[in-house]
């Protein structure tokens, strides 16, 4: 039996891929320290037998007893308000965690997985976005901390597979729902099906006119499964190439939801991508991989999930928006 240990295993893409290896036939250690997780998240496999628990900051010194086949790197801040109100630990996790983890790699021969973001594209010049744009990232804006972490970490997995000759993966993840997504985590469907859950209005940030495309969660899990037991070292996009804008998509949940509620108009936060759609030529012809989940069936699931939450969730997750980052 085969043992992947995964960190940030309480969060919404880390626990799908504690199940999804699980279902494979793994042995899965998940590791988290709660920053952004939520443990509930993996209270269904509490009893599993080959399921193990570490509660751990990766930016410590991590210790595995025992054999490691691979290591999937998901912890981090992945939404922009977490990211602003956690630079710090968005910065160390992606850089000093990552370091850790490599060296735990190589200590254990494992091969390692990292979880990267269109995010190293910024506010991209290039669109669709191809692997070999370099992107467009402000290194000091607010959303910096976390793109320029997530450059770092895609430059040191090169270092030691370059150096140390590290079997290292790096899959570029595009905007992901579903299932587990937080509540109160800020990003825009969370926040949409929120505000319809509990009555309010919707709100759009900027005139609505950006674009993002939305990738269903069953299937980035597929794309990364099949990217880690792939031969391939360069990063790879993975994500949904349809895109909407977020006008269009506020929309789209308010008849979905059957809100009585209207869009009401906000400020754009700083730096926020114009436009985002992954060119996923590259995991076609590398994976045979392509999304097969759309918008429609994927967002139904997630808003019965949303929906199924207590309605103390519901209150706890009011809407926060970005106060000290918004254009003037
Ligand atoms: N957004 C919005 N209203 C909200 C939350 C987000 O209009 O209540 C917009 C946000 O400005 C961005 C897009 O939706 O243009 C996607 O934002 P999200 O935070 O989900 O992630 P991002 O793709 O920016 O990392």
């Amino acid at each position: 039996m085969k043992t992947v240990l995964v960190t940030g295993a309480a969060g919404f893409l880390g626990s799908h891929l504690c199940d999804r290896f699980i279902s494979e036939g793994f042995n899965v250690i998940g590791m988290d320290n709660f920053i952004t997780g939520d443990k509930k998240n993996l209270a269904h496999l509490s009893e599993n037998p080959n399921f193990e628990f570490i509660e751990h900051d990766i930016t410590e010194y991590v210790k595995i007893d025992g054999e490691l086949d691979y290591i999937l790197h998901f912890a981090s801040p992945a939404s922009p308000i977490d990211y602003l109100k956690i630079p710090i630990q968005t910065l160390k996790v992606g850089s000093l965690g990552t370091h850790n983890l490599l060296g735990l790699a190589k200590a254990k021969r494992a091969r390692i997985l990292i979880a990267s973001t269109s995010e190293v594209y910024g506010d991209p010049l290039v669109h669709p976005q191809t692997e070999e744009y370099y992107g467009n990232v402000n290194t000091i804006g607010p959303r910096g901390v976390y793109d320029e972490a997530k450059r770092f970490q895609e430059s040191i997995t090169m270092a030691y597979h370059r150096f140390h000759g590290l079997e290292t993966r790096i899959v570029r993840i595009f905007n992901t729902y579903g299932p587990r997504m937080r509540l109160n985590d800020g990003r825009v469907i969370p926040a949409f099906m929120g505000q319809a859950l509990r009555g309010e209005d919707l709100t759009v940030f900027g005139d609505g006119s950006q674009t993002r495309s939305f990738c269903y969660v069953e299937d980035q899990v597929e794309g990364i499964y099949r990217l880690l037991l792939s031969n391939y070292t360069e990063p790879v996009n993975i994500g949904n190439p349809h895109e909407i804008t977020i006008k269009d998509f506020a929309e789209e949940i308010i008849k979905l939801t059957g809100t009585n509620q209207k869009i009401i108009y906000k400020d754009l936060p700083v730096n926020d991508p114009l436009q985002r759609q992954p060119d996923i030529s590259l995991a076609k012809r590398l994976l045979k991989w392509e999304p097969k989940v759309d918008r429609a069936e994927g967002m139904k699931v997630t808003f019965e999930y949303f929906r199924s939450l207590s309605e103390e969730d519901l209150l706890k997750s009011e809407h926060k928006d970005f106060k000290n980052h918004i254009k003037k």
